[in-house]
């Protein structure tokens, strides 16, 4: 058959999620995990779709290289890593499947949360260096603090919930979050200024776009509480990485924890790495086994549906 949909799937995407379309006679799906290969690049050359995660850049020079392309897909919410004017000015689709990894970034969240303030990876270090250093240890209790939830979309307002189930207050900013919505939600929706002077424990959860570009810088974080946490699962470059390791350093903040940075992976020479009270993952917030599965069976749907069907409804670009 030469007539099938050519989709090239890169940077290990779950399989099993890519069942509609793998199941489906009307594509053939060529899966090369390292978009930095020859083979990639060959594959490309007659594809009509391609599936990323977040590690693949798709620059204007990559749409280039595929003349066919109709669609690009991201498995996952962030589409930082595609450039959507090159893909809008080509009429390339660009569609992400975004509530797939809600429930896995919201729980790591959580788990970044409680180990930043009862100090987990801190003591798991100090007892791997021969410590028992009870009373150097002490953390503070979540119960009765604020937590500062800067975005609150899908997974800010699963962070918000699980929160108040710990006994939390929680003050939130979020621009774009209608009043109903917010009701909804039970959140009380307040300034920026006010939530970072109020806010024990920040968490951010906003998309990165041009606005939100170290929306946290040195002003902001001037702002917070003297012995505030910042906690960021969404993306590195809403922070000011420099300004945040000088709050950190100066005892101004009592701790951060980081899934994102502003470059990934994060250079060895980050002063974040020297600095015991941060508690630092891998960008890991969308990687459970379920979040993975689900990310990509949406992904495979959607680019399934747009090219078979038209349907571009997923499409976060107007191409
Ligand atoms: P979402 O679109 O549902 O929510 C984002 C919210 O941010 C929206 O309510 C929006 O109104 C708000 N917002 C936009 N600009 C704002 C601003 N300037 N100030 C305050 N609020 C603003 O997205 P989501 O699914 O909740 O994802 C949130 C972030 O988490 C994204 O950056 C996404 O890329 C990231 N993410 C990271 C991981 C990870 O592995 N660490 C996994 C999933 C998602």
């Amino acid at each position: 058959m030469t007539d099938r949909f050519r989709i090239v799937v890169t940077d290990h995407v779950s399989e099993s999620g890519l069942a509609p379309l793998l199941e489906d006679g009307r594509f053939q799906v060529t899966r090369i995990d390292d978009s930095a290969t020859d083979a990639f690049q060959a594959a490309l050359a007659d594809a009509d779709g391609l599936v990323v995660r977040s590690a693949t850049r798709v620059t204007r020079e990559m749409l280039d290289k595929g003349p066919r392309l109709k669609v690009v897909g991201r498995a996952g919410v962030g589409v930082d890593n595609i450039d959507l004017s090159a893909a809008t000015e080509r009429g390339i689709a660009v569609l992400n499947s975004p509530a797939g990894n809600t429930v896995a970034a919201a729980e790591l969240t959580m788990a970044l949360i409680l180990s930043v303030v009862r100090r987990v990876a801190e003591a798991d270090r100090s007892m791997r260096a021969g410590e028992w250093a009870r009373s150097r240890l002490r953390g503070v209790q979540l119960k009765d603090r604020t937590l500062g939830l800067v975005g609150a979309g899908r997974i800010g307002s699963e962070v918000a919930n699980r929160c108040r189930a710990f006994g939390m207050r929680v003050l939130a900013y979020d621009p774009y979050l209608t009043a109903e919505r917010a009701d909804d939600l039970g959140l009380a929706l307040t300034g920026r200024d006010e939530v970072l002077a109020h806010g024990d424990i920040i968490s951010l959860h906003v998309p990165l776009t041009d606005e939100t570009r170290h929306l946290i810088d040195a002003e902001a974080l001037a702002l917070m509480k003297p012995g505030a946490f910042v906690v960021n699962v969404s993306r590195g470059g809403v922070i000011d990485e420099e300004a945040l390791a000088r709050a950190l350093t100066d005892g101004h903040l009592a701790g951060a924890a980081l899934d994102v940075f502003e470059s990934e992976p994060l250079s060895p020479e980050s002063p974040l790495l020297k600095l015991p009270n941060v508690v630092l993952t891998p960008h890991l917030g969308a990687s459970t086994v379920e979040a993975q599965e689900l990310v990509a069976r949406e992904i495979a749907e959607s680019v399934r549906d747009a090219l078979a069907l038209g349907d571009l409804s997923g499409s976060v670009n107007s191409a």
